[in-house]
């Protein structure tokens, strides 16, 4: 998964973070990537927190679009 933008040259960082689904706990493989540059920026940690705030598996995503209709 990438957070925000990447430009095309861009180095990519890998963070090995564990993410769980907010709603039935499952854990999630793989970690989350960003370009260089804006790892190292203040709006980068606070939307990394939120992404794992609100994350949700494929499966609960599903569930929630289907409670919706
Ligand atoms: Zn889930």
């Amino acid at each position: 998964m990438i957070i925000g933008k990447i430009s095309d040259n861009e180095k990519k960082i890998k963070f090995d973070a564990d993410i769980h689904c907010t709603n039935c706990g499952k854990q999630v493989p793989g970690g989350i990537k960003a370009g260089e540059q804006y790892s190292k920026t203040n709006e980068f940690k606070i939307e990394f927190e939120e992404f794992l705030k609100k994350y949700l598996c494929g499966i609960c995503r599903d569930k929630k679009r289907l409670e919706k209709n």
